[in-house]
């Protein structure tokens, strides 16, 4: 199943694909209205909950198309949203760092989460504004101690995330929080496909375009710490809840390691595309006077 989330105008509903090309989308608020309110709330609801959003897939009398929904990010209100550096030795290399022998995990701050297709904002005090394409993974259920061997359980489905990194701000801190969490530098979606549906989560195709110019191309096979060692890792510590997100790390093409620097500008516009996953498009807008007080 593709699950995701949309802007209506009472708020944003979830939904589900469906069709023979996947281009229909049931607003499941309205298929089945016992089902709880959002993405996230059905994940935590559990396997009969997911049951149910097949049900409504299959029976809805209506739906909708998918071209003219404005996607929010599948899961609008993840409790956390983290991220692994350095998890490609491609992209360690181009950065000139050291293999590490532990996996380097970060937070990204869950108000950066931004939609699949929604403009990311270039404040005024970033000066270099990068792009990470990664594979990003959903938990399905409260766990804590998972062993890697029965991590796939715990894994609701994968999303295509852009990491959006301000590499400048990145440089001043070792912790990246303040690098990776400017508020809309979080896409990801465009949405949730279930893991049943991905054969091998570490054979897939990710490719990062800017203004359809090709900037990464890799395999997900090539990780340093699988996504099973990263929630075997991040569980030993702390509980992860439904809705969660974890990002996997890029591989080589940042706009930082390119010479001259292919750092981001506005008017650009970021697509990352995983095989089997779908696209984020999203274009670079200045940030515009109303994110800043109140917002
Ligand atoms: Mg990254």
């Amino acid at each position: 199943m593709r699950l995701l989330s949309f802007r209506a105008p009472d708020g944003v509903r979830p939904g589900v694909l469906r069709g023979e090309r996947g281009d229909r989308v049931v607003d499941l608020r309205t298929a089945d209205p016992a089902l709880p309110e959002g993405v996230r709330g059905i994940l935590e609801a559990g396997p009969e909950a997911l049951e149910a959003v097949a049900r409504a897939a299959e029976r809805a009398d209506s739906d909708l198309p998918l071209d003219e929904l404005p996607l929010a990010a599948p899961v609008p209100d993840p409790r956390k949203f983290l991220a692994i550096g350095r998890n490609y030795r491609d992209h360690i290399l181009e950065l000139g760092n050291a293999l590490p022998e532990f996996p380097l995990f970060f937070n990204k701050q869950v108000t950066c989460v931004n939609g699949p297709y929604d403009p990311v904002h270039y404040p005024e005090a970033v000066e270099k504004l990068d792009y990470e394409g990664e594979l990003g993974v959903v938990i399905g259920r409260r766990c804590r101690a998972v062993p890697r061997e029965r991590a796939l359980d715990v894994i609701a489905g994968y999303v295509v995330v852009n990491d959006v990194t301000s590499r400048d701000w990145q440089a001043r801190a070792a912790t990246m929080t303040l690098g990776k969490s400017f508020d809309t530098h979080g896409p990801f979606g465009p949405w949730l496909t279930t893991a049943d549906e991905i054969d091998d989560p570490h054979d897939l195709r990710v490719t990062t375009r800017v203004n359809g110019s090709l900037r990464q191309d890799y395999s997900t096979g090539n990780m340093v710490f699988d996504l099973f060692e990263q929630i075997a890792v991040l569980s030993t510590v702390f509980t992860l809840e439904p809705g969660d997100v974890v990002s996997a790390g890029t591989s080589s093409g940042v706009g930082a390691a390119m010479d001259p620097p292919g750092f981001l500008s506005v008017g650009d516009v970021v697509r990352v595309e995983i095989e089997g996953l779908g696209w984020l498009e999203n274009p670079i807008v200045e940030e515009p006077p109303e994110a800043r007080v109140g917002a």
